[in-house]
């Protein structure tokens, strides 16, 4: 295999840089529908879910297609994810399972299977909060939403709010703890 020439090398990283520093920019938009998805995750925590909050919305118009929070208590759903659930009931208020001109806003760092779910449906932005050291598929344990060898990439933003989103979580476990 030929080694990358140092002038490629350079032109590679210029690129990569762009598109990093690209992808680190939030809107204010992004930030109005993360407090919003903050308030669903709170709303969750009381019925004893793990309080994690999304919102799906269509980026060029602002106009929210789903809310949604974890059911995975209440549904007795191993799947009952936040982000999963905003992408189906978005993609059915869309008329369309591609998610390419839409916005996922969700509290917390999506985990393997949410970020498989968010490549399938080309989902054109991800916005989150807190990392997820644990199970985080974004950035934390792996690199899901940019593997090139995938058929669709995905811009992240992260740490949007992510005190906040943090702190629910923290409070929810605390108390849990304590029971
Ligand atoms: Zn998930």
């Amino acid at each position: 295999m030929r080694p990358v020439a140092r002038a490629d090398r350079g032109r590679l990283y210029r690129r990569y840089l762009r598109h990093v520093r690209s992808d680190e920019v939030a809107t204010q938009v992004d930030v109005r529908m993360m407090e919003r998805a903050v308030s669903l995750a709170r709303a969750a925590a009381l019925h004893d879910e793990v309080p994690v909050g999304a919102v799906l919305y269509e980026t060029a118009t602002n106009r929210v297609l789903a809310e949604a929070s974890n059911t995975r208590e209440t549904e007795n759903d191993p799947c009952g994810h936040a982000e999963l659930i905003a992408m189906r009931q978005g993609a059915r208020a869309l008329g369309d399972w591609r998610l390419t001109g839409c916005t996922l806003v969700v509290t917390l760092e999506p985990c393997h299977m949410c970020a498989g779910a968010i490549v399938n449906a080309r989902v054109g932005r991800v916005v989150y909060g807190a990392d997820d050291p644990k199970a985080g598929a974004v950035r934390s344990l792996r690199r899901v939403l940019e593997d090139p060898r995938l058929n669709h990439r995905v811009r992240a933003v992260r740490g949007v709010l992510a005190a906040e989103c943090g702190d629910v979580l923290r409070e929810f476990f605390r108390r849990k703890r304590r029971q």
